[in-house]
Formats: C-alpha cells, structure tokens, sequence
C-alpha cells in the first residue's frame, strides 16, 4: 500500500491485497487512510460484485465487468487491437 497511485507499469510488480497475484488494478478506501493497494482480475472482480451487491446495484453490471475485464487480459488477446476490444463487452467470459 501507499499514498500516491501506481502508474500502470508499476502496479504489475505489486502483489495482490488479497492473494499475491500479479495486480492489474489498485483501489483505496477511507478506512486503510486512502493507501492505494494492487488487485488482480479476479479479486478485481470479486471486489466490484461484492461492493454492487452492497450498495444494492443490478448483478448483471458485474458479469458485464468481469467478462470485460477477462478478454481485456487475456494473454491470447495482447495483440488485438484496441477497438476490437470493445466487441466482447456482452460476451460470456471464457
Ligand atoms: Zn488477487
């Protein structure tokens, strides 16, 4: 954890909070003293649904989420290019 954002390179050498995982994403909270912390895919993931859930959003927006996040990092997918990414936003996750 620390005080200013990981740049994007950086974060990719921060283990994950939750489970030492190579992070992709980092995210703070009040209560940690807005500390940045790094979070793979799928805690990632796991974090987005359980904070829909409690604020009482719609479910769906996480499987959108996950299965978003999930071709955006999908190694297989490194050489697409960036628009064609955009094409499996309402695709299952594979
Ligand atoms: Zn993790």
């Amino acid at each position: 954890m620390r005080n200013k954002p990981y740049t994007e390179t950086g974060i990719s050498r921060v283990p994950c909070q939750k489970c030492g995982k190579p992070s992709k994403h980092q995210w703070q909270i009040c209560a940690t003293g807005n500390q940045w912390s790094g979070v793979c895919v799928e805690c990632d993931i796991a974090l987005n649904k359980l904070v829909l859930e409690f604020m009482g959003l719609p479910k769906y927006l996480g499987s959108i989420y996950a299965a978003t996040q999930r071709t955006l990092h999908n190694p297989r997918n490194s050489k697409k290019s960036k628009t064609s990414r955009g094409l499996h936003l309402t695709q299952k996750g594979t």
